[in-house]
């Protein structure tokens, strides 16, 4: 913490005061350092490595359940601080919000009040929920900043999961024209280099490995409104290449780690005396909102394929005997929803339904009256080589079929 109050009630902020050591200590010995939310006695900690800051007693458990400060933390917080404050924002510093017992890093007051929680211990996954619905419910809006600890990124592609996962949202600038644009992103900051990462575009290739398109802004040069409106350049050639990519290594693979629901989608391929790695190019369609599946499209795609192309072909489906059918073949978990708090959650039938308009524009699927059927198609090409050409043609048929007749959500 970098605030504290005296026994008399002075507020002593250690981001603004000058105060030196030995009068920071004469005032700890005279009056006291308290915690201003729970009155408990702080220590003064004001060592050589780590910036100077107050805690509590370590036996104390404070009304605000807030994580262990690192030294990343509390200079990032103080660096998000002085931000807002150049940027006119009014920001309070460990603002204390009594009706959620929640203590932000930063407080934003205005018409939309905000708060910034610079994020850099580990957070359990229901602490995160919690904190971010006790803002939405008071009509606060939260905005995570991850620390840049917890940046898994590596050519193109980021790991996300637990809390950093959790903390995906969508830019509400309005978003790039191309079909195969995102508007989801996580952000980072590190104090280090006074810098902003954006992971944008996130598509996911497995539960935790998302391909992503990378920028980065330096503090000095963006103003804290666009951290809830980043805009960033989509690169079309560089999603289309690594989407290729991930399907050339699902087909080419010796499956390893599988999950669950790929073990059990490959048996049920196999009873059905279909190679699993010879899906037809049209399994594994890029949509921004399959981000909020767990599973990555590739997967729930094959579901849909097994069931509507090789099990029954030529009939029809509803979207929810779709959903019904993979529940009672004990897939069901194959259209898990991911957990984001901080996005708007469409339902599982919603994003099955986007997936099959897609078929429907791309000529693969025929809709009537609500239900889908998977048309007769000629007899596919079996080589891998043929395959992989397949999957780069049904993508760019995809981008046109896209721009010339969207999918309205
Ligand atoms: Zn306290």
């Amino acid at each position: 913490m970098l605030i504290a109050s005296t026994k008399g009630g002075e507020s002593i902020s250690l981001a603004s005061s000058k105060l030196s050591r030995e009068a920071l200590k004469a005032l700890e010995k005279h009056y006291g350092f308290y915690c201003p939310v729970c009155r408990a006695p702080l220590l003064l900690k004001s060592g050589e490595k780590r910036r100077w800051h107050f805690a509590h007693q370590s036996h104390h458990a404070c009304l605000v359940d807030n994580e262990p400060e690192t030294a990343a933390h509390l200079s990032g917080k103080e660096d998000l601080l002085y931000w807002c404050e150049v940027a006119g924002r009014s920001p309070r510093l460990e603002f204390y919000l009594p009706a959620l017992r929640q203590r932000p890093d930063v407080y934003l007051p205005g018409i939309e009040p905000t708060v910034l929680e610079y994020q850099c211990s580990m957070i359990p996954e229901e602490r995160f929920a919690a904190r971010s619905k006790g803002y939405v419910d008071a009509r606060i809006t939260p905005v995570w900043i991850i620390g840049a600890g917890h940046y898994h990124g590596h050519r193109n592609k980021i790991r996300l999961s637990g809390f950093t996962s959790m903390a995906i949202r969508q830019s509400r600038a309005s978003p790039d024209a191309h079909p195969f644009a995102s508007s989801y992103y996580v952000c980072f900051y590190d104090p280090s280099a006074k810098c902003f990462r954006y992971s944008h575009c996130l598509s996911p290739i497995s539960k935790t490995l998302f391909i992503s398109q990378e920028s980065c802004v330096t503090l000095s040069d963006c103003k804290p409104y666009q951290l809830l409106a980043p805009t960033y350049v989509f690169l079309p050639r560089l999603f289309s290449q690594s989407w290729l990519m991930m399907k050339k290594s699902i087909r080419l693979a010796v499956p390893k780690h599988m999950t669950r629901e790929e073990y059990t989608l490959r048996a049920l391929a196999y009873g059905l005396r279909q190679h699993f790695a010879y899906f037809p190019g049209y399994v594994g369609l890029p949509h921004h909102a399959f981000v909020q599946f767990v599973n990555p499209p590739l997967l729930w795609q094959m579901w849909l394929f097994l069931l509507m192309g090789i099990s029954e072909p030529g009939h029809r489906f509803t979207p929810r005997r779709i959903i019904h059918e993979a529940v009672i073949r004990g897939l069901g978990n194959l259209f898990m929803l991911r957990n984001l708090p901080l996005c708007t959650i469409k339902t599982v039938e919603q994003l099955v339904i986007i997936y099959l308009e897609q078929l429907v524009r791309l000529r693969i699927a025929e809709k009537s009256s609500g239900s889908y059927r998977i048309k007769q198609l000629p007899k596919r090409e079996e080589s891998i080589s043929a395959l992989l050409n397949e999957d780069r043609v049904m993508l760019k048929r995809l981008e046109m079929a896209l721009y010339a007749d969207p999918i309205h959500e």
